[in-house]
């Protein structure tokens, strides 16, 4: 249910895909923010919608009632956190650290701790919907933190996403997001499956799609990135790079609880085929032509790599 945010001020580091939409609607939403990025130019960019861009991010953390962070990869949150000028020296005046990009639980729960003992509180906030549920501030958004923390958050959460729940505790919203990760790969998979077998039969694959559109094996991603698959368009929404490095998150987690997760292991193994062949920065719905190679039908990309 989408709510009235109550306006304050949001540092915000990662200007990426996710990031400059979910800033942009935050600024929408009436709250003060201030850009941060590796890439100046990305935070830059923003201050036609009234964003701030900020040099440090000690200097989009001062003031701030909450800094958000929307980064590739664990190491680059680690990197914001701990390095040098990071959150941990450089907190944000309202003690609040969000992070929302798709991360290791066991590292969440360490900067838990470690903000903690300095009196920062940190939520780990995952969001699923894409860069259209990004810019639609129409995310899902899975919350793991103390109650106190995720209330604090909940009303910048009210200015990107539509469905937003706290999950448990520190890292569970990460836990969360790498069950959603791994039913995105394996429905991909599957959706590549049929339109590789339709598409042999001499089936209109548009046709086909529209028709299981309207059945039980309708899918997000069917509807989302089907048409893509088809039409062979490989330009990135969410990059097969980062596809991996989730997938890798969910494997290591699985084999530290012991849980044989056989479907994502296969479909690792077609992402990473994938990569192979030069495609790691090609949207996730071009997992198709590894089947397009598998199946002697290699088509010409229509963006992205060879
Ligand atoms: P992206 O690569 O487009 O954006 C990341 C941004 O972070 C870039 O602008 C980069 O310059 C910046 N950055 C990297 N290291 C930095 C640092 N140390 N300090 C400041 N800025 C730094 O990635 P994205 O697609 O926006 O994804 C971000 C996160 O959200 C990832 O964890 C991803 O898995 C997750 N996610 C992505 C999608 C999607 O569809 N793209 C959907 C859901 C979740």
């Amino acid at each position: 249910m989408t709510q009235q945010a109550t306006p304050g001020s949001v540092g915000f580091i990662g200007i990426g895909t996710m990031g400059r939409e979910m800033a942009l609607n935050l600024a929408k939403a009436g709250h003060r923010v201030t850009a941060y990025d590796v890439r100046r130019e990305a935070a830059d960019a923003l201050a036609g919608a009234g964003i701030r861009a900020a040099a440090t991010i000690a200097e989009a953390a001062a003031g701030a009632d909450v800094v958000i962070t929307m980064l590739p990869d664990t190491p680059d949150v680690e990197a914001v956190v701990y390095g040098d000028g990071g959150l941990l020296a450089h907190p944000p005046a309202g003690r609040l650290v969000v992070d929302m990009s798709t991360i290791a639980p066991d590292a969440v729960r360490r900067m838990h701790a470690d903000l903690a003992r300095v009196g920062v509180a940190f939520v780990d906030a995952p969001v699923s919907g894409g860069p259209l549920g990004a810019k639609n501030a129409t995310l899902s958004i899975m919350a793991g933190g103390d109650a106190p923390a995720f209330a604090k958050a909940r009303s910048f959460f009210a200015g990107m996403g539509t469905t937003i729940t706290h999950v448990g505790d520190s890292g569970a919203g990460q836990t969360v997001k790498l069950c959603n990760q791994l039913i995105c790969g394996i429905n991909i998979q599957a959706i590549c499956e049929a339109l590789a077998l339709g598409r042999a039969a001499g089936v209109d694959l548009q046709q086909l799609r529209t028709v299981l559109l309207g059945g039980s094996a309708a899918s997000w991603m069917l509807d989302k990135l089907g048409s893509a698959m088809i039409e062979g368009d490989a330009s990135a929404g969410f990059r097969i790079d980062l596809m991996l490095k989730d997938l890798r998150l969910v494997q290591q987690q699985a084999q530290a609880q012991n849980v044989p997760l056989p479907a994502t292991a296969l479909v690792t193994t077609q992402y990473l085929d994938a990569r192979a062949h030069g495609e790691g920065s090609n949207g996730n719905q071009a997992l198709f032509r590894v089947y397009d190679r598998m199946a002697g039908q290699v088509r010409p990309s229509k963006t992205g790599a060879p």
